[in-house]
């Protein structure tokens, strides 16, 4: 029996707004509906950011805590990943939302181009951030723009900076930063399991890369994420109606693979997290 593959949805991001696909979730009500849709279809962990009502980028803790509120109402068990990425706000205000413990929350280890701008993750600011994410018992995910990025995550747990049970994700195709080479996407499996042999590792593409990342990481063993925040669009003529029919496309794509979708209580366990009590 092949391993079951956690499905994760990212919701929102910062970057597309309405006007590029009416699907996006802006409003807090708007981001649990979506979600719900997303949980339904098989999506076990959801990653967020929370917007302002002008659909900027917001990173006030009291929107997280409202969204949060609400997933745990409405998707009972499934892994709450708040962003604490640079796009949301400078400086420790990326962590503002730590302290509400969410049961997971990115964490970018290093520094890359993004298409308009440099993606500023100093080694203080990286040190802050896993020292509030220890403090607050928040599971983090490790972001890899890079293949640096997996070494600074493997000697970063060798001291004791993260924890165990590593969840490392693979991210491909944004502008600027690494494209999607399949060639570079099989060394870092490569990487991760000589390094961090008992690493749990997924993968997102952006834009039209993502169903292909989705492909490359189920058929290699990994777990795979999908959602608007990375990508607006079923096919070039097409955009997606919701997050729902990208997870939905990505459960398919599992099935063609032979691995089971992981249902919350098996994301759980893969990831080492509290299970969901009632
Ligand atoms: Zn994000």
């Amino acid at each position: 029996m092949s391993r079951p593959c956690i499905i994760c949805v990212a919701i929102t991001g910062s970057l597309p707004r309405k006007e590029h696909n009416p699907a996006v979730p802006i409003t807090v009500s708007e981001q649990v509906e979506s979600t719900h849709e997303a949980f339904e279809a098989g999506a076990t962990i959801c990653h967020a950011h929370v917007r302002n009502d002008d659909q900027t980028p917001s990173s006030d803790p009291e929107k997280f805590a409202r969204l949060k509120e609400g997933l745990e109402r409405h998707c009972p068990g499934m892994i709450i990943q708040f962003s604490t990425g640079g796009r949301s706000g400078a400086g420790k205000e990326r962590g503002g939302m730590l302290p509400l413990k969410p049961d997971m929350a990115s964490l970018s280890v290093g520094s890359n181009n993004f298409p308009t701008r440099v993606y500023e993750n100093a080694p203080d600011l990286v040190d802050w951030l896993a020292g509030e994410m220890r403090t607050h018992n928040v599971k983090p995910e490790i972001e890899a723009f890079d293949l640096s990025h997996i070494h600074k995550a493997a000697s970063m747990n060798r001291d004791g900076r993260i924890p165990d049970n590593i969840y490392i994700q693979f991210v491909m195709g944004v502008k600027n930063a690494m494209p999607a080479d399949k060639d570079v996407f099989d060394y870092y499996v490569k990487t991760v399991e000589r390094l961090m042999p008992d690493a749990e590792w997924c993968a997102a593409g952006i834009g039209a890369s993502q169903l292909t990342l989705n492909k490359w990481s189920i058929a290699a063993g990994g777990h795979a994420r999908t959602g608007l925040e990375d990508n607006i669009r079923l096919d070039r003529d097409r955009l997606a109606p919701s997050n729902a029919a990208l997870v939905k496309r990505t459960a398919e794509i599992c099935a063609a693979n032979n691995r089971p979708v992981a249902t919350a209580s098996e994301a759980r366990e893969l990831l080492g997290l509290p299970q969901h009590t009632l």
